[in-house]
């Protein structure tokens, strides 16, 4: 809780709704986290408007009795596609609702203004209002975690496209030699189906079957791929060429399509093993476009909080 003030209008309030925990917070314009408060997402209900009315009862306990209209608006991060005109979330993953309204409602309550973003476009955004990306026009960020995503500034502006899905880079083609099935469900070939934290021990197996190698089936997980490396393990070493592979020919697409400054990478299997992912991927990028600086991302579990304060503080681009 805290006291009123009348300095509050420099201060955001930022949520970050995600299928397991929704997280709320107040956050100044140099991103130093105020208050912060972490709920588990509610997961039963009518309709999506349950998780609308948990967002309004958990920013109510973090302004405490303070007037709303004090701070100068509201930033949610939420799991798209992203209806705009709407205000709301299309069927988003890991969650129980097929559609969840999130602008209008906190407009209604707190009669500030509201911007949504779906988490990958919160990540670049993170990035360069708070992070590495602070001086950076062009600037790309990809979540390797679960699945693959991104978001895009080119030229100092965020690239939404029609559904806020304009680089989601995931679902671009990098191979059709294994063919595998996206986690998408909608496509073969796509980079998310070979380099995502789920889909990577998936991909060894395809590959060790197409190669004839013999494999320790014990490696059920990424990490324990990336153990086996770390510990020379002849065929993973193998196998991380190919991961490499399909990794570079992902990031050349980025390059080709946004010719970033810089990317910067987050996501579980990036924050873990960034080093040896692109060690390996470094080998198989173009060199025909002059090559952007590869960097993991610093801003840590906080990013998507960091991200949806950045929304008021820097872009107002979306509903208001
Ligand atoms: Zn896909």
């Amino acid at each position: 809780m805290r006291m009123a003030s009348k300095f509050t209008k420099s201060l955001a309030i930022a949520v970050d709704v995600g299928g397991t925990n929704l997280r709320t917070a107040i956050i100044d314009g140099k991103g130093k986290i105020i208050a912060k408060n972490v709920v588990k997402t509610v997961r039963r209900g009518k309709s999506g408007q349950v998780v609308a009315d948990q967002v309004i009862e958990e920013i109510r306990k973090l302004i405490g009795g303070e007037d709303a209209k004090k701070y100068k608006g509201i930033g949610v991060s939420i799991a798209g596609p992203i209806d705009y005109k709407k205000g709301a979330s299309i069927n988003p993953p890991n969650m129980n609702f097929k559609f969840v309204p999130m602008a209008e409602p906190l407009k209604k309550t707190f009669r500030l203004p509201v911007h949504l973003a779906n988490d990958c476009n919160i990540g670049v955004l993170g990035e360069k209002y708070f992070g590495a990306g602070k001086k950076t026009e062009n600037l790309v960020y990809i979540t390797m975690s679960s699945g693959i995503g991104g978001g895009a500034i080119v030229n100092g502006n965020l690239l939404l496209g029609k559904d806020g899905s304009a680089a989601e880079v995931g679902h671009m083609i990098v191979d059709t030699e294994y063919n595998l099935l996206c986690s998408c469900g909608k496509g073969k070939g796509h980079w998310e189906a070979y380099a995502s934290g789920n889909n990577i021990p998936k991909f060894f197996r395809a590959w060790a079957k197409k190669k004839r190698k013999k494999i320790n089936f014990h490696y059920r997980k990424a990490t324990d791929i990336f153990a086996a490396v770390r510990k020379k393990d002849k065929v993973t070493l193998e196998f991380m060429e190919e991961l490499g592979r399909m990794n570079g020919r992902g990031l050349s697409n980025v390059i080709a399509a946004y010719d970033p400054e810089l990317i910067i990478f987050g996501g579980a299997v990036m924050l873990n093993n960034g080093d040896l992912v692109l060690k390996y991927a470094k080998k198989y990028i173009d060199k025909f476009l002059r090559w952007p600086k590869l960097k993991v991302s610093s801003l840590g579990e906080n990013a998507p909080l960091l991200g949806a304060a950045a929304l008021i503080f820097g872009y107002p681009h979306s509903s208001s």
